[in-house]
């Protein structure tokens, strides 16, 4: 029988671990693959406090993972499938192989951003084609760049890059946004910022990194290249959250986990950190801070249920 058990080994699950650990419970994380998460797929961290050295998404996702493992957590290597007696006081776990007890869980199952499907793209991932404007933006200072989507995130990441780069392109396939209109407002008085309407990205060109992208006006059929050195692909990132929905756990139109600010669900004992749950920031740092909340929470609702229990 656990106390706290951390679905997703990424860094909203392991700090989570660090925190539950630390307030005394006897914590499991359950990880399907490597741990480390999307950071493993990240080629350098620029942004995380501590780390000035720029360290590879790897190296940071081995710091973090260390840390956790110097506390009495276990790790288990198994992709969970579903959890029984959710809304009892004590949890069932099924994995492929086991099933766990647990008072509490924190689902730290993470994301996964939309690829466009473009040719090179898979090639030039991390060498000019992003995924996350926040996060590399600042490596495409004073360059020209575009952002392809036409929702509010992609609207809010040409505004983030204009005052960075020199050039915004942002491509859609439509005349019509997604994005709400006062944000269109802005980014349209924006001269930095330069609209490519009814138009898709066919192909990232470029040997080591990004030197273009190739673009299709899908109304005409005329096919130009557009010179940049970045290209952010926001057309909307996956929550890992078909397990929670399976278990009733409230999500958003977009099938992220509802949270409150203890980082709670609709289901009492369970809690969600990080890029799964709704949030307005999905970064390193948000998903470690969110780890800690969720855990904090956990560990006092653990307490609370051992009170009541006696
Ligand atoms: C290409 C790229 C570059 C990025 N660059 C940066 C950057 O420079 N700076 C920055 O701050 N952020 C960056 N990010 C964002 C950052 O990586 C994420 O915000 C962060 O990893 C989210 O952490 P998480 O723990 O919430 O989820 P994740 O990192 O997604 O981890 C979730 C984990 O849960 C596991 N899991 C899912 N389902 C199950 C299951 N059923 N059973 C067991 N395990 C499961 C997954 O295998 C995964 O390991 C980048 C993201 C990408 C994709």
């Amino acid at each position: 029988m656990y106390d706290v058990a951390i679905i997703g080994g990424g860094p909203a699950g392991m700090s989570a671990a660090i925190y539950a650990a630390r307030g005394g419970m006897k914590t499991i994380v359950l990880e399907k693959l490597s741990c480390g998460g999307q950071v493993l797929k990240t080629y350098e961290i620029d942004n995380y406090p501590g780390f000035s050295n720029n360290p590879t998404g790897e190296e940071l996702a081995k710091a973090i993972e260390e840390h956790a493992k110097k506390f009495d957590v276990t790790f288990a290597h198994e992709n969970v499938k579903s959890i029984e007696n959710a809304e009892y006081d004590v949890k069932i776990i099924h994995t492929r192989k086991n099933k766990y007890m647990t008072k509490a869980i924190i689902f730290a199952t993470g994301a996964t951003p939309k690829m466009l499907g473009a040719d090179g793209e898979a090639m030039l991932q991390g060498a000019g084609v992003s995924y996350c404007a926040t996060c590399d933006g600042a490596f495409f200072k004073d360059k020209d760049v575009c952002v392809i989507g036409g929702g509010n995130t992609a609207i809010e990441d040409a505004l983030y890059l204009a005052p960075i780069c020199s050039k915004v392109y942002v491509i859609n396939r439509s005349k019509r946004f997604r994005a709400s209109k006062s944000l269109m407002e802005t980014a349209r008085a924006n001269g930095r910022i330069e609209f490519i309407e009814d138009s898709v990205v066919e192909r990232f060109n470029g040997t080591t990194m990004l030197e273009s992208v190739f673009v299709k006006n899908v109304v005409t059929g005329e096919k130009s290249t557009l010179k940049v050195s970045g290209a952010i692909v926001a057309i909307g990132v996956v929550p890992s959250s078909g397990i929670a929905k399976e278990t009733g756990i409230e999500t958003c139109e977009r099938n992220f986990i509802k949270t409150d600010i203890y980082l709670a669900t609709n289901i009492k004992g369970i809690f969600a950190a990080g890029d799964v749950r709704t949030t307005p920031l999905r970064q390193v740092i948000t998903a470690a801070a969110d780890g800690a909340v969720a855990a904090t929470s956990a560990v006092n609702y653990v307490n609370e249920l051992g009170i009541k229990s006696v």
